[in-house]
């Protein structure tokens, strides 16, 4: 088979979706052809695939293949520019209907990673996962750039120097991530959540727990999520966290928000009212701000100043690391073409195999999500 590799050309965007390492698995047994350069802002250069078996070739031959691996779904011109039939597997916005029907009207065939189910067999290609890692860790040096003094407590000639104390809201994969990148630098760490399981995760990891208590049945219920993910808390809850975090973001100098709800704006966590009380030069960095923002106050695509507080709105922070970003994506990749590529390197799509359904949206122009 043909397998295109292109350039991303979403704004921003510097990954790739295979690396000169996953090109060698794949040009064993395929034709794979790599766009001139997609691999240049991730670090990977265009004789590095060449040397890892792939025919470097312009945008037109890359997506004009069997299989077209990307990190963001195709724009109008480069759906165009696929074959009707083709495959396309990649980040694809399960969520974004426009975007679907394109794809279907265009007869693709289309896999979206991020629908993967979380369950053991599908860890290894859960991008969800690897990229919200990469993010996490990314968001906690953004933060520690931006803020004007040191993370670890220090002992010094010219006197002591106080630990930053950070607030983590959300400690799904890039919270955890980003608690255990901010304990290494030796801030102090308080974690929020809904749900009750991550308590133990947050506190093997050195950080604080902000407990927010269950007053009945169905709030303890609605906390366990749906599929490891969180689900819209009632209001009494929301408003019980609210007054904890109100307690707790007065003494943070650093706040990480990363609170997701699959396919609904985020919660707003913190107010304004919140914002103000923070002391000045205190940093948020809101990483829900793609999705409608964790605070009330942030701007996508922008770092603004309000009540002497920086909030950093910066979208897509996995691509801010973007070499081992896409190595990780590409991986996942690889490992999903697995599931729809036999051993005898024939194309198989087994609608039975919970990973292939979930993530599989139209085929051959039938839609299968709404
Ligand atoms: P996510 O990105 O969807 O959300 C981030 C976090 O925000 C979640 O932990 C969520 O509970 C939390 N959140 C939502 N609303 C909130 C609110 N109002 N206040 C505070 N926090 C709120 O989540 P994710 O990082 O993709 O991970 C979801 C879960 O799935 C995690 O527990 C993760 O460990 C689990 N997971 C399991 C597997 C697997 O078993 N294969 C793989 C990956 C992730």
């Amino acid at each position: 088979m043909r397998i295109g590799i292109p350039a991303e050309t979403w704004p921003g965007e510097t990954r790739v979706a295979a690396t000169p390492e996953t090109v060698k698995k794949l040009a064993a047994k395929h034709e794979v052809i790599v766009e001139s350069g997609a691999g240049l802002r991730a670090a990977a250069v265009d004789a590095a695939y060449a040397a890892a078996g792939a025919i470097i070739a312009g945008a037109a031959d890359a997506f004009n293949a069997d299989i077209v691996l990307k990190v963001r779904s195709p724009n109008a011109g480069e759906r165009e520019q696929m074959k009707p039939g083709a495959i396309l597997v990649g980040m694809l916005n399960p969520f974004d209907a426009d975007n679907l029907r394109a794809l279907a009207e265009r007869r693709l065939t289309a896999f979206a990673l991020e629908a993967a189910p979380r369950t053991t067999r599908a860890q290894s290609l859960d991008v969800l996962s690897s990229q919200a890692n990469v993010a996490g860790y990314k968001a906690v040096l953004l933060a520690a750039d931006t803020y004007q003094r040191f993370m670890p407590m220090l002992m010094t000639a010219a006197g002591t120097v106080k630990a930053a104390r950070v607030l983590i809201m959300g400690a799904g994969v890039a919270g955890l991530q980003a608690i255990a990148t901010a304990r290494r630098l030796g801030a102090v760490i308080e974690a929020s959540d809904v749900r009750p399981a991550v308590k133990e995760q947050v506190e093997s990891l050195g950080a604080k727990f902000i407990d927010v208590p269950f007053e009945t049945e169905e709030e303890r219920e609605i906390a366990q999520g749906t599929g490891g993910y969180a689900r819209p808390m009632p209001q009494a809850w929301m408003q019980r966290q609210a007054q904890l975090v109100a307690e707790r973001i007065k003494l943070a100098d650093i706040v990480i928000t990363t609170a997701l709800i699959p396919g609904r704006k985020a919660p707003v966590l913190v107010t304004e009212a919140m914002v103000e009380s923070m002391k000045p030069g205190s940093v948020i960095v809101d990483m829900a701000v793609e999705q409608g923002g964790n605070c009330a106050l942030s701007e996508l695509g922008a770092t603004v100043v309000r009540h002497d507080v920086t909030i950093i709105g910066e979208p897509n922070l996995a691509a801010r690391v973007a070499a081992d970003a896409s190595a990780l994506y590409a991986r996942n990749v690889l490992d999903f073409l697995k599931l729809i590529i036999d051993k005898d390197n024939n194309l198989v799509i087994d609608r039975n195999d919970d990973i292939v359904a979930a993530t599989l949206i139209c085929i051959d122009g039938e839609l299968l999500r709404k």
